[in-house]
């Protein structure tokens, strides 16, 4: 602001501040306009924030936050205890900034098998902070002011600020649930795309879409088709696509997860991000990639060359070694890969007859280690309160965790601020734990169910 005014009024304000300061050394200094940056407005609130306090404060069961609370595997904390005291001192120090060689490396070779084309891992390959920072250096080095992102509900909750502060506009299309006929539980596959809604959303100014499979919260893997339609559709409008498959090995019923880099016309236009924490249950190691063509990652490089620059040097030196033991036993049944998938398959199946026990009806997910539940048949314990601006699920999930003590998410936590009231009857759960955690929360419903019966 002083830099607008005259240099007598600037003069003026600089003595009276000054006498202000000297007759009230304990006061702030106040500033005469915002400290924030603007890109920051309206995105402060973070629901994570509040409800990991809960979980902490309150619950006796947490399936809220998504990760495993059972140990990761033994080869990978073997690597991690070798890389730290093993004699190479050397890492300990920095490493390449774009990605540890020998995880670059073997993170190449494996896409190469998944993906059907050569890599270089110098320049298709870039290790970040997890998938987090990833993200981040996707939207700030590929999104521009006044470009839209197409971003599919519900999503995972950090892509629409992060499009926001890189000057980008979301537009979403809902995936609508078409219940089945036959009485039967609902599955993460009866959650759709309306193609011509899809349609609708692009336009000249559409930068990029956002495509989430296998999917947080519902689990949904898209299937062939529907990767085929938003393929069709980023080549027709020359759109790109950010493709998170951070749960791209956690797939069930012999499912399979589908890369949209593979599709025709899409690898050219594609960035895949993936994470170590969910590969290998150590969501804490925080490594994370990108995988894409040079022409991309030149850019999201440039990103995080001028943010991060450098990861842990151990931990992407232990994920380097997971990575060769997986790639040595790919498709085995002795494979971390094949193995996950089928403990938390049981997982699953076991909270999914626990939820239909007790009349929380599950949504079977077909990915992921989530899984949405409707609550309709509880909302009689937490009434409702007419024209409160926050959704039911949210104070329904509040209620639970102090008054139940089982910590769980609520879906509407996954939707713009738009759409936030127009699916709030579901709450989501994590199913990434020990058996005695899921049989504790098994617990915690069927007391309820029995305390509703008797009342
Ligand atoms: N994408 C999705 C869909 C996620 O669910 C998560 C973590 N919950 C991330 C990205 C971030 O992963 P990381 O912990 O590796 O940063």
């Amino acid at each position: 602001m002083l830099r607008r005014v005259g240099p007598s009024l600037r003069h003026f304000l600089l003595e009276k501040n000054s006498r202000a300061g000297r007759s009230s050394c304990s006061r702030e200094a106040k500033m005469s306009r915002p400290v924030q940056a603007r890109r920051l407005e309206g995105i402060d609130k973070n629901i994570w924030v509040e409800f990991v306090k809960l979980a902490a404060t309150y619950s006796k069961v947490n399936l809220g936050q998504g990760f495993p609370d059972f140990p990761a595997p033994d080869f990978l904390t073997e690597a991690f205890s070798r890389a730290l005291s093993g004699g190479n001192h050397m890492l300990h120090q920095y490493t390449r900034a774009f990605g540890h060689p020998p995880l670059v490396k073997v993170l190449a070779q494996f896409f190469e098998k998944l993906l059907g084309r050569d890599l270089d891992p110098m320049t298709n390959v870039m290790v970040t902070v997890g998938a987090y920072q990833a993200l981040f250096c996707c939207f700030q080095a590929l999104v521009d002011e006044g470009d839209e992102v197409i971003i599919i509900e519900p999503f995972f909750d950090c892509y629409e600020p992060m499009v926001k502060m890189a000057g980008g506009t979301p537009v979403f299309v809902p995936l609508r649930p078409n219940p089945p006929k036959d009485g039967k539980l609902m599955s993460s596959a009866d959650w759709q795309l309306d193609p011509a809604e899809l349609a609708s959303k692009f336009s000249e100014r559409t930068k990029a879409i956002v495509l989430n499979s296998p999917n947080n919260p519902l689990g949904k893997v898209f299937s062939r088709e529907e990767l085929g339609l938003i393929a069709e559709l980023c080549v027709k409008h020359d759109v790109l696509c950010i493709s998170d498959e951070v749960y791209e090995w956690l797939v069930y019923d012999g499912k399979q997860h589908i890369r949209m880099a593979s599709l025709q016309g899409m690898w050219d236009r594609t960035v895949i991000i993936g994470s170590a924490g969910k590969t290998f249950s150590a969501t804490g190691w925080k490594v994370g990639w990108v995988v894409g063509p040079d022409r991309l990652l030149k850019h999201v490089r440039t990103v995080h060359q001028n943010s991060v620059y450098h990861c842990a040097t151990i931990a992407q030196e232990a994920v380097a070694q997971g990575f060769q033991r997986e790639l040595m036993l790919y498709g085995k049944p002795e494979s971390y890969f094949v193995q996950l998938p089928k403990e938390l398959q049981q997982k699953r199946d076991w909270l999914v007859r626990s939820l239909d026990g007790v009349g929380m009806k599950p949504i079977i997910p077909e990915g992921t280690y989530f899984l949405v539940a409707d609550i309709s048949q509880f909302k009689s314990d937490v009434p409702d309160v007419p024209n409160s601006d926050e959704p039911y699920d949210q104070r329904f999930a509040k209620w639970m965790v102090k008054n139940k003590g089982l910590a769980a998410i609520p879906l509407s936590a996954f939707y713009s601020e738009a759409h936030k009231n127009n699916y709030s009857n579901f709450i989501r759960f994590c199913f990434a734990k020990e058996e005695a955690t899921l049989k504790a929360a098994n617990d915690i419903l069927q007391k309820w169910k029995q305390e509703k019966t008797s009342s």
